[in-house]
């Protein structure tokens, strides 16, 4: 390994929690316990952990620190003023709403924001962000550019808006039936794909001519700045602080999931330029989450979300970051295993359709493939393809996203580069016997994001 490309971890392990991996029959067992779902396993049963990058993050020393400068005062806490002066300085939006994790955001965000019957364009969709737009009669629409929806196409900036879409959106619509355009940076169920500061600006620049409002997905805004510096013209030289500024410089305001990119366990918010719009967030806060000055966490989260903000915008945690990330892809290219390419900010997502072409996308290939990968070797991964995209709720049919993956993701500080070398030969020695992945079909299917919850059978075609 070539430790130039890949730098060594930007930090020393002071605290480590012991990992074990269960034989081979056990994790039989448990997998079938678990209805086939990598969601249902218990964590103790399970080796590496790459379910998720949210709320998995091992903080730092000063994080822990700062846990114990927890000012627990039900109103007016200081740990409260230490994270807003935070995400002002480094977000530029003046007001926040704390809450206890990003939906708690897109629940007040869009019931402040949507009128029944208006359309809430985006750069595809995440579970939880289009559930709460749907909720309250918004229409989403998928305006990413086209190849985002190509796995093999590979792009500098693949969550980039396509603005004729968008344009043509306004112009079939009209500009006062479109509530907001939501563009998350990166794009997770893309792949993790970045969004350019060149596009961010045009969205801005036609939504303007409109008076169209514009929010942000943040949830990993910093890995997005991260690409911005390497990949886009003119930004080399600049620090991801001004990378960000300047990306919350084209947005009315943004939802966060504390959970990824601020580097903790817990927590989130809603960062909003406009007072009005801040005003109402602010009375619809008490009631979902909490007091105005904690929106559900504890005060020492907020502390540590404060402190975690800064150090995920250091240049060496955040490089150590995504090429972590991008090693385990190239491990997996190298040896021929189809992945969703580029490789993006927080995850490597293998290809199901082509990891599995004997199955149908109604047979759930991605799913049996996270179900087979955990029995192959404990790891954890999470399917987002058909299953993810539940169904229709007028036709009750299923979505049928172009993109059907299995999702390797990475939790921040916490894995080495010897546990991606680990995962990278378990998934290449399922890779030869890929014929032995069965079909699947659902014994369990609840109504609302059913991935979470749902559980399935293997059976014979
Ligand atoms: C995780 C995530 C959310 C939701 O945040 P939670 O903290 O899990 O509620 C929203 N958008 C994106 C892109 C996410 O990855």
């Amino acid at each position: 390994m070539d430790y130039k490309k890949y730098p060594a971890e930007p930090y020393r392990i002071k605290v480590v929690e012991t990992v074990q991996m269960v034989d081979l029959a056990e994790r039989e067992r448990v997998i079938q316990e678990a209805g086939y779902n990598t969601f249902l396993i218990p964590s103790e049963d399970v080796y590496i952990d790459l379910l998720t990058d949210s709320g998995t993050n091992a903080m730092s020393d000063s994080q822990w620190a700062g846990m114990m400068r927890g000012d627990e005062a039900y109103a007016g806490s200081r740990n409260f003023k230490h994270l807003e002066e935070s995400v002002q300085e480094i977000f530029g939006f003046p007001y926040l709403v704390p809450t206890h994790q990003g939906r708690g955001a897109e629940n007040i965000l869009s019931r402040v924001a949507i009128k029944p019957g208006q359309y809430v364009p985006g750069n595809m969709y995440f579970t939880t962000t289009r559930y709460h737009q749907e909720a309250n009669g918004g229409i989403f629409v998928d305006i990413i550019r086209e190849e985002a929806h190509d796995a093999a196409a590979d792009l500098p900036f693949k969550g980039d808006i396509d603005l004729a879409k968008l344009e043509g959106l306004i112009e079939d619509k009209g500009a006062e039936n479109i509530a907001y355009v939501c563009l998350a940076v990166t794009v997770n169920l893309a792949g993790g794909q970045p969004v350019s500061l060149g596009n961010m600006k045009a969205v801005r620049e036609l939504t303007n001519r409109h008076g169209i409002k514009v929010f942000f997905d943040a949830t990993r805004c910093v890995e997005n700045a991260y690409f911005i510096k390497e990949r886009e013209e003119g930004y080399q030289d600049k620090s991801i602080g001004e990378i960000l500024l300047e990306m919350f410089s084209y947005a009315d305001g943004a939802t966060m999931s504390g959970k990824k990119d601020c580097i903790v366990n817990i927590g989130g918010f809603l960062a909003l330029r406009d007072e009005e719009l801040f005003l109402k967030a602010k009375e619809l806060v008490v009631v979902f989450e909490g007091m105005p000055s904690y929106g559900g966490m504890a005060g020492r989260d907020m502390e540590a979300m404060a402190i975690g903000l800064r150090e995920a915008t250091q240049f060496e945690y955040i490089q150590h970051r995504v090429l972590q990330v991008r090693y385990l892809g190239e491990l997996l290219k190298e040896a021929g295993v189809p992945i969703v390419e580029p490789v993006g900010g927080h995850a490597v997502f293998l290809d199901a359709r082509r990891f599995c072409p004997h199955l149908e996308q109604e047979e759930f290939p991605a799913q049996s493939l996270a179900a087979a990968l955990f029995i192959e070797s404990g790891v954890r991964s999470m399917e987002r393809g058909i299953v993810s995209a539940g169904r229709n709720q007028d036709t009750g049919e299923h979505h049928k996203p172009k993109l059907e993956t299995v999702r390797l993701t990475i939790p921040r500080r916490v894995y080495t580069y010897k546990h991606m070398d680990l995962v990278a030969d378990a998934v290449i020695k399922l890779y030869k016997h890929k014929e032995d992945i069965r079909p699947l079909r659902f014994v369990y299917e609840p109504k609302q994001l059913r991935f979470f919850t749902a559980r399935f059978e293997p059976f014979d075609k």
